[in-house]
Formats: structure tokens, C-alpha cells, sequence
């Protein structure tokens, strides 16, 4: 395994940008491309082939084509187990290259990309290589019909062609959460990678096809979100989307999914309460509290930017807080010195600074931060407001790195507050006492809990949400078995 230890970044290679489909690399059949840019330097990293409607008709063919085959589908599950084990030896292998290009396109901190994400997407696929050969339904004797005896089982077949649409903010790990699972269950996968970090999973497509995963099961057409994936997520010949983004997207993503009844899986983000009461141990919980909040910029569908803390320990949360973004190193995000990367693109950074515009002006008292650093470069402050639940920077994802803590006086309050917003993702809580953490959980409208701590979703349990957090669930057994159709057999004999 690479020594991930190594302060010194990989350097960036670009890999063939072309469109991966059924084992090929091709250029968009228009010809067209886009330019994938540096967020931090703002030139640009490479330009990638744009795929359209045609070719993600050539992508679901090839999917087909390979799934009806049996190649991948009917392959033992043993077998499918040995080859995603691969894939997770390669990323390992690999994860200073793959890092370096989720760096340079999407800004997140190299350190961070290439000692949890690029580690956390290989851990999926190992977890799920466990899985392949262990996808069982149940059995039961009935009760007989007559004179005739009945025996009834279930099978849990692979469901076919799968579309996976994939943010920009973890590229790697978030294809992986659905990817593996996919391929675990004997399914084909097309993936239309987000327009801001394609070069990752082009570059997961190549290291797929040397473990060992046949041409056709898994194949990649980058694009624009508006041509490549709502032509995969509108195409008959798919037999589930599964989608992370935008709850914009979302609902379009649905709808085209309803009209053709395929099923769906959505993660759509979140606006997570940190819930911190009287007993919390600050000193233990200020550091995840401070992360939760400003981890990559804020760019994370988990990031627990509504700060719920109660009255008697606000000042103190707020100073951990403003110490932590004021000690901030915001800047290069290759520089093993950066605590801090960018924004992913002048659009996000424009948007983030018009909710603190926003927050100033509806009235909560900004605390530390709410600059753009620099002219160059998408960098934005870390910032800390005081406030009120109802604000607009207290309801919306803001996805940047901005806090807003909120006051409480009773554990009813405080859970009154959490679920006072329309996601329901995760939440946090932060508390030493047993009663109050088991009393508060079941009473939050949320799929994760993290008490006292936060972190990456494990692979062995499921992530998702409710409400505006999205549908279904990945990750887990549950997130193995949504890729799969049950058939239930009545046997009578
Ligand atoms: P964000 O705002 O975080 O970029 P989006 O929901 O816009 O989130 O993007 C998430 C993914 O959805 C990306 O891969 C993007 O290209 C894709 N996407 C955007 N618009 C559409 C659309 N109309 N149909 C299908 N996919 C889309």
C-alpha cells in the first residue's frame, strides 16, 4: 500500500479525457468538451470530452448489452468479490494520482483528499466485495393450501442498468458509495461524473477495467448536467437512478423517474443541526463542532452548520468556534500548510457570499469572517454568525463555511429547533449524559445521528435522508439490496 504519510503532493496527470464506454475511450460523437478549471489558481486543468444524448445512448447500449450477457451479471459472486477487491488494492495504490486530481479540480484540501476520501472510497469497495457472494433472500415453510404443500422463498436478483449521477464535492467516494454496491449485486453502471470534477472517476474507469471489471459493466460519460444526465436519468433503457446533488435536480430527477416507474435513490444534502447541551465536553467536542461547520469549506451534504447550543455554553462554542477560523490557513489547497481549500467555482463563491450578505442584512450578527480572501482563487473567510433558526442562512444550504449558532434553554427546544427546517440528513449531539442523548435521537427527523463525534459514513451502515434530504438509502446492506429486484416464489408440492 502507498505511503500516504508523504507530505509532498502527486503531481497532477490528466488522464485521457475522453468518454469510457463498453471498454473504449471515445470522444463525444459532437465533438464538443468543456473546461474543467482550477478553483484555487482559476486556470484551466483539462478539457474534458462533453457528452450528449447519443452517447449516453451508446453507454446504456453497452451497459445492456454486457448485462444480458451474463459476463458480469451470472459471474459467481466469489469471483465479482475478487475483482472489486482489486479495485480497492488499485485505489489504494493509487490515491496520491486520484488525489491529486480532485485537488486540482475541485479545491478540496490535498491532505484531506488523499488520506480520507480516495481511502474511504476503497473501503466501499472492499466492504462490498464482501458482500457479492452473500446476497440471499429468505425462506419459509407455508401453510399448505389444501391438499397441496407450499414452500416459499425469495430471490435477489441483480436489477440491471444502472444510472449513477455524481456531485463534484466528493467525486471519488461518492461514486464508490454507489458504484460498488452496483457491481457487488451483479448490475452495469453508466456514470455522468459532475461537469466540475469529471477526471477521477475517467481515471476510476481505467482502474476498473485492469481489475478485472468486464468492458460494458461500468462506463463514464462526462457532461453537462442539463444534456449528459438528464439524458441518462430521462433514458428507457436504465433501470434505476441513483442520484447525489442538488434538491433543484432532484425533483427533476424524480419525476423523470416516475414517468418510466424506475426506482431512485436521491441524497440531496442538508442543513444539520449540531445539537450541544450543558454536559457536553467542550474540549473533546469544540474540534468536531469547529469541523462539522468548516471541513472542506463547508462543502459537505453532512456539514453541521446550524450550531444548537444551549444558553449557558453559547459564548464558549462561539469562541471555539472564531478561534478555529481565525487560526485558519486558507490558501493552496496542494500545501500540506493549507487547514483550508476553495470554493469549487466562482458560481458557488458568489453564492455564498450573497447569503452572508443575506444574514447581515435579515440581522444576525456576523462574529468573525465573511470576506472573499484575495482576487484570484475562489477563497472564501470562515465565518461565524449569532442568530435565529428562521433565518435564510439558519433554513438553506449554504454549502460554504458558514456557521450559524443558535440559542436554546430546553432539551423540548432544542429538538423543537433541529427539526425545524426542511432536510433531514443527520444531525449531531453533542452531551455526556446517556438519558439526554437516548432521549433526543429517536426524536430527531434525520437518517444519521453522530454523537459526540462526526466523520465520513461508514460503509457497513446505511447513509441517506428524509424530507428535502432525499429518498432511499445508500451505504450498508440497504444500500447492496437497493440494487437489487426481490422475487418472491410460492412453491407448491
Ligand atoms: P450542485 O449544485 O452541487 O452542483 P447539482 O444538483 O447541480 O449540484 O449537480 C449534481 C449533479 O447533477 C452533477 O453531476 C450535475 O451535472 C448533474 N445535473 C445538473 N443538472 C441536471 C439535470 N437537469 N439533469 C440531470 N443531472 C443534472
Amino acid at each position: 500500500m502507498t505511503d500516504l504519510s508523504t507530505p509532498v503532493p502527486a503531481p497532477v496527470t490528466i488522464p485521457d479525457s475522453g468518454l469510457r464506454i463498453g471498454g473504449r475511450t471515445v470522444p463525444a460523437q459532437s465533438g464538443a468538451h468543456f473546461s474543467s478549471i482550477n478553483p484555487a489558481t482559476e486556470e484551466v486543468v483539462a478539457e474534458v470530452a462533453a457528452g450528449g444524448a447519443a452517447d449516453i445512448d451508446a453507454a446504456v447500449d453497452a451497459a445492456r448489452d454486457t448485462f444480458e450477457s451474463g459476463v458480469w451479471s451470472r459471474m459467481p459472486g466469489a469471483e465479482r468479490g475478487r475483482i472489486l477487491t482489486r479495485v480497492a488494492d488499485l485505489l489504494e495504490q493509487h490515491a496520491p494520482e486520484l488525489s491529486a486530481l480532485e485537488t486540482a479540480e475541485m479545491g478540496k484540501l490535498y491532505a484531506d483528499t488523499v488520506a480520507g476520501d480516495i481511502p474511504a472510497a476503497a473501503a466501499s469497495f472492499r466492504h462490498y466485495a464482501g458482500w457479492a457472494d452473500k446476497i440471499a433472500g429468505e425462506a419459509m415453510i407455508l401453510p399448505d393450501v389444501g391438499p397441496q404443500h407450499r414452500f416459499g422463498f425469495t430471490l435477489r436478483q441483480p436489477l440491471g442498468v444502472v444510472g449513477a449521477i455524481t456531485p463534484w464535492n466528493n467525486p471519488t467516494v461518492v461514486a464508490a458509495w454507489k458504484i460498488a454496491p452496483a457491481l457487488a449485486a451483479g448490475c452495469s453502471v453508466v456514470v455522468k461524473p459532475a461537469e466540475d470534477a469529471s477526471l477521477a472517476t475517467l481515471r476510476l474507469a481505467d482502474l476498473l477495467a485492469e481489475a478485472g471489471v468486464p468492458d460494458g459493466a461500468f462506463n463514464v460519460v462526462p457532461g453537462l448536467g442539463p444534456e449528459a444526465g438528464a439524458a441518462l436519468a430521462a433514458h428507457t433503457g436504465i433501470d434505476k437512478i441513483t442520484f447525489t446533488g442538488s434538491p433543484a435536480v432532484g425533483k427533476t430527477i424524480t419525476s423523470l423517474a416516475g414517468e418510466k416507474f424506475r426506482k431512485v435513490t436521491l441524497e440531496l444534502g442538508g442543513k444539520a443541526p449540531q445539537l450541544i447541551f450543558p454536559d457536553a465536553d467542550l474540549d473533546a467536542s469544540l474540534p468536531w463542532i469547529a469541523m462539522g461547520n468548516f471541513y472542506h469549506q463547508g462543502q459537505v451534504c453532512a456539514a453541521g452548520t446550524r450550531v444548537i447550543v444551549h444558553e449557558s455554553i453559547a459564548d464558549q462554542v462561539v469562541e471555539g468556534l472564531v478561534e478555529f477560523a481565525r487560526n485558519a490557513v486558507v490558501g493552496d489547497p496542494f500545501d500540506p500548510a493549507s487547514t483550508q481549500g476553495t470554493i469549487v467555482n466562482r458560481k458557488q463563491l458568489d453564492r455564498i457570499l450573497g447569503y452572508i450578505e443575506k444574514g447581515r442584512s435579515e440581522g444576525a450578527q456576523l462574529v468573525t469572517g465573511g470576506s472573499r480572501i484575495g482576487d484570484r482563487g475562489f477563497f472564501v473567510e470562515p465565518t461565524v454568525f449569532r442568530g435565529t433558526n428562521d433565518l435564510t442562512i439558519a433554513q438553506d444550504e449554504i454549502f460554504g463555511p458558514v456557521a450559524t449558532v443558535i440559542t436554546f434553554k430546553t432539551t423540548d427546544e432544542a429538538v423543537r429547533l433541529a427539526n425545524t427546517t426542511k432536510y433531514g440528513l443527520n444531525a449531531f449531539i453533542f452531551s455526556q449524559n446517556l438519558s439526554t442523548v437516548h432521549s433526543v435521537i429517536p426524536q430527531l427527523r434525520v437518517g444519521t445521528v453522530w454523537v459526540n463525534g462526526w466523520g465520513v459514513p461508514d460503509p457497513a451502515l446505511p447513509w441517506g435522508g428524509r424530507d428535502a434530504s432525499g429518498i432511499g438509502r445508500e451505504l450498508g446492506r440497504s444500500g447492496l439490496e437497493a440494487f437489487t429486484e426481490e422475487k418472491t416464489v410460492h412453491l407448491g408440492y
